[in-house]
């Protein structure tokens, strides 16, 4: 081949042919869709399709242990109960936006730091006010305690510096929980596998989370109508292949109970699951009804004692 090569420093062409000893054969580069590459590389299919059976069969064949489940507000909108209350232990919960399971004190603490120049030179017992930082107090609080003073009409306010004691729920604007960012950028390297149930993907940074695990590592959608597409060969779900560059996305589209339901039969965990659920619900009636018995003997007690003249105790003071 290399006898046919003509050189000539004056002509570009035949430099090219010397540089790649090819000589006046032209090799187009024919552009293969996603999906013809799949077809033609199996290996790039890491679920043989976009079903919840085959995001299962994956999860049986690669004896998936650390499988990473991201939730929205539609998980307790079939099933009427948010996963604290499910029995699922704290450890295994991060929250994103935050929850009512726990509150913090927002006020200042009213012994100042002194800053350098704080005290007044001209006069030794008073603080320039604007050379004065306060501590933030931040003690913590129960759901139970700020769930009684709220139905009680009060403010729940801190007993150490009367700030306003506020659940630990991150509103617009707010930076969310450190252990959201710990554990997002731990957890999702790690995963062998992702389901994503009940959300909208549409608030960040939750909805970008989905793009942390590994590129090759199988994910399940479980909601009522598809989300998180976002046509890039990247980020976002792709169910058909037809963007990225391995097929491993499937979906279920239903409500949360019955794609979880579906999920525990079809991995043998069916009838446990179902024992869990009965065991739960027992508790939570239970501690319902023991709940509406406090209230209304509380009620009982009010009522007599304000009944009498003589006492002239306020209703408020007696909640307490
Ligand atoms: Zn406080």
């Amino acid at each position: 081949m290399s006898n046919n090569v003509r050189a000539s420093p004056t002509d570009s062409q035949s430099s090219f042919r010397l540089k790649f000893g090819i000589t006046g054969r032209f090799f187009p580069i024919k552009l293969m869709s996603p999906l013809e590459k799949k077809a033609q590389q199996p290996d790039l299919n890491i679920l043989a399709d976009n079903s919840i059976e085959s995001f299962v069969s994956y999860l049986k064949d690669n004896k998936c242990r650390e499988i990473v489940v991201m939730t929205g507000a539609g998980i307790s909108t079939s099933a009427g109960i948010p996963e604290r209350v499910a029995g699922i232990e704290d450890s295994y919960i991060v929250e994103a936006h935050g929850s009512f399971a726990s509150a913090k004190c927002v006020g200042k603490l009213r012994d100042p730091i002194l800053l350098e120049n704080s005290v007044d030179s001209d006069s030794d017992d008073s603080f320039d006010l604007e050379k004065v930082e306060y501590r933030a107090c931040g003690k913590e609080y129960s759901q139970d305690w700020v769930k009684q003073r709220v139905f009680d009409n009060q403010i729940p306010e801190c007993t150490v510096c009367e700030g306003i004691v506020k659940p630990n729920i991150t509103f617009f604007g707010e930076a969310l929980p450190n252990r959201f960012h710990a554990m997002a950028s731990r957890d999702f390297i790690s995963a062998d596998a992702l389901i994503v149930i009940g959300t909208s993907l549409k608030v960040q940074p939750f909805a970008s989370l989905i793009n942390k695990v590994r590129q090759k590592i199988p994910r399940l959608l479980i909601n009522m109508e598809t989300v998180g597409i976002e046509n890039s060969p990247h980020r976002g779900f792709d169910f058909t292949g037809e963007t990225q560059e391995y097929r491993r996305d499937a979906r279920f589209i239903g409500t949360a109970d019955a794609g979880c339901e579906k999920l525990a039969e079809m991995l043998g965990l069916g009838e446990k699951l179902r024992i869990l659920v009965d065991e739960e619900h027992s508790k939570i009636d239970v501690s319902n009804n023991a709940r509406n018995q406090d209230t209304s003997d509380l009620k009982i007690t009010v009522r007599d004692v304000a009944d009498d003249d003589e006492l002239g105790v306020s209703l408020a003071s007696l909640k307490l």
